[in-house]
């Protein structure tokens, strides 16, 4: 196993096939880093495919999307993980990707272990995009505008509209949009685009949020609900930013949500302010992720997995 930009840079430069992997419930970080890693090692005249699991993309991404965008794994000399913080994140694809001779993960969660044998994990990155433009750098390769659009989506998601960005981030963004990205545009439809019905579900879901003060040692934790009802016909991804209104609650460090997919089965987001690592907690309950916003997947009823937390924070 090595790590870091130069090893990733050489496992990919000169690959000829080479298979990209995003992760389930896949989210613009991983997206736009599959299919910007993708141009890039087009670009040095790679065939490169891109595949991402289920249940569909998520929503404002068609920007990114062309005809071709996508296809099964190439068997490929080279596979590459985007934004996964363990192979488990690739869900029914992990396989197709351990198979793989060289295995590349390019990813900014902390709580990765390297689960590749060449491996850039960087967790003061922003967004795992801001690791596929160092690639792209190491390669030589120049950026063009679709590559631009790529990267800044998985930026600015990543970075909540670039409110916790770091400086890095702020330069990158300035450097996509000279280069040709849409912000503007990308912004408005991956983040402030709603189909009307989800005011009538985040309503029901902010309207349930209940407080529990003295968890995480008097810190306080919000939580809140999204059963599969609460959600509706809306798509699978559409309570996926309510866990940004819950954490601004005054009184709590940490926030939960608890989004039903599949009947009983239950993906749990964790936010914190600052004082609380949540990705240790999500560690020790199977998840991952970041100090200050992390996940994991639990099963049963709603007041179970919501019992299940309480009893442990
Ligand atoms: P989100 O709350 O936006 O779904 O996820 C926040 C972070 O937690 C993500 O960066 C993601 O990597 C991690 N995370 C969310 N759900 C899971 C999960 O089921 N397993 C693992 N290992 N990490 C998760
Ligand atoms: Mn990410």
């Amino acid at each position: 196993m090595t790590s870091g930009l130069a090893a990733v840079a050489a496992a990919l430069d000169g690959a000829r096939r080479v298979a990209v992997y995003c992760h389930v419930r896949p989210d613009a970080d991983t997206i736009g880093s599959g299919l910007g890693l993708a141009r890039i090692l087009r670009a040095l005249g790679a065939e490169v495919s891109v595949t991402h699991p289920g249940p569909s993309l998520p929503s404002g991404i068609t920007r990114l999307i062309t005809d071709d965008a996508f296809s099964a794994p190439l068997d490929a000399e080279v596979a590459v993980a985007v934004d996964c913080a363990s192979s488990e994140r690739l869900g029914d694809l992990e396989e197709s990707f351990l198979a793989a001779p060289v295995r590349v993960v390019i990813d900014h969660h902390a709580t990765n272990n390297g689960f590749g044998t060449v491996n850039l994990v960087d967790p003061a990155a922003n967004s795992t995009t801001e690791l596929v433009l160092a690639v792209a750098d190491a390669l030589g390769v120049p950026i063009d505008a679709p590559t631009a659009d790529c990267l800044y989506a998985g930026l600015v998601t990543d970075t909540g509209s670039f409110r916790w960005s770091t400086h890095t981030g702020h330069v990158m963004a300035a450097r996509l949009l000279e280069a040709g990205a849409e912000g503007r545009e990308l912004a408005r439809e991956l983040l402030d685009t709603h189909p009307r019905a989800w005011f009538t579900m985040a309503a029901a879901v902010l309207g349930s949020a209940r407080a529990a003060l003295d968890a995480f040692g008097g810190l306080g934790a919000v939580y809140a609900v999204c059963s599969a009802a609460d959600r509706g016909d809306l798509r699978w991804d559409a309570a996926e930013s309510l866990i940004d209104l819950l954490r601004t609650a005054d009184d709590c460090e940490v926030a939960a949500l608890f989004k039903e997919g599949e009947p009983g089965v239950w993906s749990a987001s964790l936010r914190a302010r600052s004082l609380v690592d949540v990705s240790a907690f999500a560690r020790e309950v199977g998840g991952g992720g970041h100090r200050l916003a992390a996940g994991y997947t639990t099963r049963g009823t709603a007041d179970e997995v919501v019992r299940a937390f309480l009893e442990r924070v």
